[in-house]
């Protein structure tokens, strides 16, 4: 049987970040994909947002990844040329009641340490002259990238340290043995090969997949529920240049806008909990969409929305339940040497992508 010494599961942005780190520090690294190629998943079905670090909750891993990795994304991003643009987002209150929630919100981000600005209606209107609010927040670390590109190159530094891609692969289990991790591959050529290190970066069927492995302890294996995210697109003229967000709301952040690197305008992603991955956005979720729009944006046209795209999260927890962390689950977490698992990591980790890779990176140069 072919012997590897690590094996990446999932060439979405975070296999192909882990992939690069491992790859880097010298490890010999195999990243094997069920898809024709990278990112064809909830990495290429995203908002492209590099994210602050607002609003999660303090000290958690979400929270911690987001403004490191936020830093470290700008730093290679500028260091590579990618397509990126540090455009940055208001937060904006319509009336008294969500103009008093400003100042808790700036509190939270300050705790981590992510600096928002309070600005009066007339700073806000200064900059965003299409806009209704009362006051807002601005982000200024807030921005967006081309994915496809940052993909592309996280591949190419992997690839040029070494690390081996191979695509059309699913990976349908394993078996922990003494020496590693024995691991079965369909696809047109099956086969099963063993390795010292495996990392699951398998997003959505992550928690499918460390079921898979035997010996991998089932009470270590969360749930896996999924909450697609539906997006409708502005079809007439965008007149904001930075991404607007009303005050979230119990269990969301509101229908926001947010744009593209060529300015085109996107609403959403809403939140519908499904039970299988169908990607098609169903048009009648959009009627929502235009009351809660004109809270902030008066003068958006009737009829200005058409279905964009579809992305879905990958949540350890049912509807209803507090909100998960990412997850890291390695050795230390459910005793299997080498394994190391990425369970829920939804937004934002396309932003903290290059620090959860040096997470990873870590836990696996220390056993
Ligand atoms: C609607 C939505 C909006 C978001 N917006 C943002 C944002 O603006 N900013 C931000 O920072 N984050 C955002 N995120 C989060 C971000 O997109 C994800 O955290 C990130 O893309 C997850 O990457 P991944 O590599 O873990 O998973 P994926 O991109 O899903 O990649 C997993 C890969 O594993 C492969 N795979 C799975 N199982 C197997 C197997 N058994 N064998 C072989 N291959 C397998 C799949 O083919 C796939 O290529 C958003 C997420 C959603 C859903």
């Amino acid at each position: 049987m072919e012997q590897v010494d690590c094996v990446v599961v999932g060439a979405g942005v975070v296999g192909l970040a882990v992939a690069r780190a491992l790859a880097m520090a010298g490890r010999e690294v195999l990243v094997l994909d069920a898809a024709e190629g990278i990112g064809t998943e909830t990495s290429s079905r995203n908002s492209e947002v590099i994210h602050a670090g607002i609003y999660y909750p303090a000290g958690s891993l979400q929270a911690r990844a987001c403004v490191q990795g936020r830093k470290q994304l700008y730093a290679y991003c500028a260091e590579r040329n990618l397509p990126h643009a540090n455009c940055g987002k208001l937060i904006v209150a319509t009336d008294a009641d969500e103009a008093a929630k400003l100042v808790s919100i700036q509190a939270r981000a300050a705790v981590n340490g992510v600096e928002l600005s309070l600005l009066s209606q007339a700073e806000a209107l200064a900059m965003e002259p299409a806009l209704h609010c009362t006051a807002a927040l601005l982000s200024p670390a807030t921005g967006i990238i081309d994915s496809h590109a940052y993909m592309l190159s996280l591949q190419g530094d992997a690839e040029n340290a070494g690390a081996t891609f191979v695509f059309y692969t699913p990976v349908l289990g394993g078996r922990v043995t003494n020496s590693g991790i024995e691991i079965e591959c369909g696809g047109a050529e099956p086969m099963r090969l063993s390795c010292r290190t495996l990392i699951n970066c398998g997003g959505l069927h992550a928690p499918k997949l460390a079921g898979a492995i035997q010996g991998m302890p089932a009470q270590h294996v969360p749930g896996a529920w999924f909450a697609k995210g539906n997006y409708f697109s502005l079809t007439t003229k965008n007149p904001f240049g930075r991404l607007i967000y009303p005050v979230p709301v119990p269990g969301g952040l509101g229908t926001h806008l947010t744009i593209d690197l060529g300015g085109q305008a996107r609403f959403g992603p809403d939140v519908e909990w499904v039970e299988t991955l169908d990607y098609e956005v169903d048009p009648k979720r959009g009627e929502s969409f235009y009351a809660s729009i004109r809270r902030y944006w008066p003068a958006l046209p009737d009829g200005a929305l058409a279905p964009g795209y579809s992305g879905i999260r990958p949540k350890t927890v049912p509807p209803g339940a507090p909100a998960q962390d990412f997850a890291i689950s390695g050795p230390n977490d459910h005793g299997v040497p080498g394994l190391v698992h990425m369970f829920g990591i939804e937004s934002p980790g396309l932003t903290a992508s290059l620090a959860l890779a040096d997470h990873v990176a870590e836990r696996v140069a220390n056993g």
